[in-house]
């Protein structure tokens, strides 16, 4: 085992040792890239979905940016997404020189308010970007219907959400793209790597080009337009297998500690925890705090203690070159700002032990206990 320098992590991994003899096993054939292990990957993967394919990838990031040279949005063109989310789901529109449209949040899930989308809707609009974050779930027959009545193609940002369903029908099979990461803090990994699946064959084979520089699937060698090596390792492909038979047991015991964290860290007046829909997929576990500066003492206390946290997410539209580009300013999206000065991920993974959670829960106790000694000390002061 490797040392970190953390005494509870944030996130971790688990691999068991199958899921070991399955990359070790293709590490001695002679295959490493574009091979039948990818192939068997995006087969059980789109099974999974219900989406007819899959299509592997190096990454969620590239995957998502697939998605939008695939469907063409360009310079001129907009969509429609959270300033809420990891960085990486807006980005992806840059990359093409589309221009992404933020629209606030709704403060109890965290995701997109769809009473505001239609509003910011222009001529430009050409697509819906939705992120199901922290592993929370949008009403997606919502967002179809509100792609369809204007005539807008959907990408749905299922990266953190791997596993859940809206309806009964699996996040990632509503948009006419949908696109999961498997980085190693997400519920399932390849290391690093991600799928976009469909279930239209056009947009299938198409993607199946773009992957892999371009090349046309003719055979002839000739490269059909201009693509990327954006190819998932037999490696990877391997490991992501292995992981995706055993999601439906990891995704267990997350629900287990999730439960447990809510369970132990409940009646704290200062604290939110936010409430666990049955749909979701347990992703991340957010503790918030009425006050920006609460949150900020917390992980300072936390970080004292070897507990390792993280703040999930800066509003991407106050990042330096978002607001250079685009003319943000603080106050743009108050409810994605106010939830990034007060949210806080804790360690949450497969394996965390009971022990380590009452660990945390005790530290935030504390942090809180001292937060509230020095408040009062400063009204008895003044
Ligand atoms: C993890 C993640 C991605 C993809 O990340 P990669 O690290 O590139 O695999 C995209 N969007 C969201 C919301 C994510 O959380």
């Amino acid at each position: 085992m490797t040392s970190s320098p953390w005494r509870i992590p944030l996130s971790r991994p688990q691999v068991d040792e199958e899921a070991v003899q399955e990359v070790a096993s293709v590490l001695r054939s002679p295959i490493l890239s574009i091979g039948p292990r990818l192939q068997a990957f995006e087969h059980a993967f789109a099974r999974f979905i219900g989406s007819r394919y899959a299509i592997g990838v190096s990454s969620g990031t590239c995957g998502l940016h697939l998605a939008v040279k695939l469907l063409g949005l360009g310079p001129g063109a907009e969509a429609i997404t959270t300033p809420f989310s990891f960085i990486a789901s807006a980005n992806c529109l840059l990359f093409e020189n589309a221009r992404p449209v933020f629209v606030d949040i709704d403060p109890d899930s965290f995701l997109l308010d769809l009473e505001l989308v239609e509003e910011a809707l222009t001529p430009r609009t050409r697509a819906l970007l939705p992120v199901h974050v922290f592993g929370n779930v949008l009403d997606m027959a919502r967002v179809m219907a509100i792609a369809r009545l204007h005539g807008l193609a959907v990408i749905e940002d299922a990266c953190e959400a791997v596993g859940a369903a809206w309806q009964g029908r699996r996040t990632g099979s509503w948009g006419d793209l949908g696109v999961f990461g498997f980085y190693p803090n997400k519920q399932m990994t390849t290391g690093e790597g991600g799928m976009v699946v469909t279930s239209r064959e056009d947009f299938h084979l198409r993607l199946r080009g773009l992957r892999n520089q371009g090349r046309s699937l003719a055979g002839d060698g000739s490269f059909s337009e201009l693509g990327y090596n954006y190819r998932m390792p037999e490696m990877a492909a391997a490991l992501g297998a292995a992981q995706l038979k055993s999601l439906p047991a990891f995704l267990q015991e997350r629900r287990r500690r999730e439960r447990f964290y809510q369970q132990i860290l409940s009646g704290l007046d200062e604290l939110r925890v936010p409430p666990i829909p049955p749909e979701r997929s347990p992703f991340v576990f957010i503790v918030q705090t009425r006050e920006p500066a609460l949150r900020d003492h917390l992980q300072a206390q936390l970080t004292e203690r070897g507990i390792q946290s993280a703040v999930y997410f800066r509003p991407i539209h106050l990042e330096k070159f978002y607001r250079e580009r685009f003319g943000y300013r603080e106050g743009a999206f108050p409810r994605a700002e106010h939830a990034g000065q007060t949210c806080l991920a804790i360690p949450f993974y497969n394996q965390i032990t009971e022990e380590e959670q009452r660990q945390v829960a005790d530290a935030i106790r504390q942090g809180l206990a001292q937060w509230l000694n020095r408040s009062r000390a400063a009204v008895l002061s003044r």
